[in-house]
């Protein structure tokens, strides 16, 4: 899962991006608002994590043209203090959810999960396929009940297919999803992930589009 950071203060977004690594996340980070409203255009992503007062353009100005231009991935939005309008103003600006500085990184995450449980239609927050089950609170995957050890970026391509499941995602999608703006990739490396995910979840799960990429069908 691809997240976009804008935050412009330096130690609370150093401390974000590390976070949000450690919980498997592929975080772009970026420092203006302009930069981001850019971004937003032009990029996918799974979530966005958004300061309001930011340099060239404010929080609330790239939510409110992101959301005029019809793009709908979930933002959820740091404000000031507790008890500012700004939550107001955000909400109805277009964000999905907020945090008030200071906050608990664990709140953030969780309502992180909670908005990409919304953007995917699901109330459970497990994630169920016939024989398979994907835990995104503690990052584990079962097999008929049993824990599969699998890697971060298995999971990471697990979860975002598992998600999208019914829709074909392209092998661009998916490199996106694991690394970013990483520009140190291996271009098998989507190849390798999917590879080793068959064979630790079996062979069918996974399908290859050919020339398109990669699908899990919807379970009717
Ligand atoms: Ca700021």
């Amino acid at each position: 899962m691809r997240i976009l950071l804008v935050e412009d203060d330096e130690l609370l977004g150093d401390a974000l991006k590390s976070g949000l690594s450690q919980q498997g996340y592929t975080v772009d980070w970026l420092k203006d608002g302009h930069v981001a409203e850019l971004a937003l255009l032009t990029e996918t992503f799974d979530a966005v994590v958004l300061d309001l007062g930011l340099p060239k353009r404010s929080g609330l100005e790239v939510l409110k043209s992101t959301r005029q231009k019809g793009i709908n991935t979930p933002i959820i939005i740091l404000t000031a203090r507790e008890g500012s309008e700004d939550k107001v103003f955000g909400l109805d600006a277009g964000a999905d959810d907020y945090v008030s500085k200071p906050f608990d990184l664990k709140e953030l995450y969780a309502r992180i999960r909670a908005l990409q449980r919304r953007a995917a239609g699901r109330a459970e927050p497990l994630i169920h396929y016939g024989e398979i089950t994907l835990d995104p609170a503690s990052h584990s995957v079962f097999r008929e009940g049993k824990r599969i050890n699998i890697s971060p970026r298995e999971f990471t391509l697990l979860y975002k297919l598992l998600e999208s499941s019914g829709r074909v995602l392209s092998r661009e999608q998916l490199s996106q999803a694991l690394y970013g703006w990483d520009t140190e990739i291996d271009s098998n490396a989507v190849e390798v992930h999917v590879h080793n995910l068959r064979k630790k979840l079996g062979e069918d799960l996974i399908q290859t589009i050919r020339g398109v990429g990669y699908m899990i069908d919807r379970i009717v």
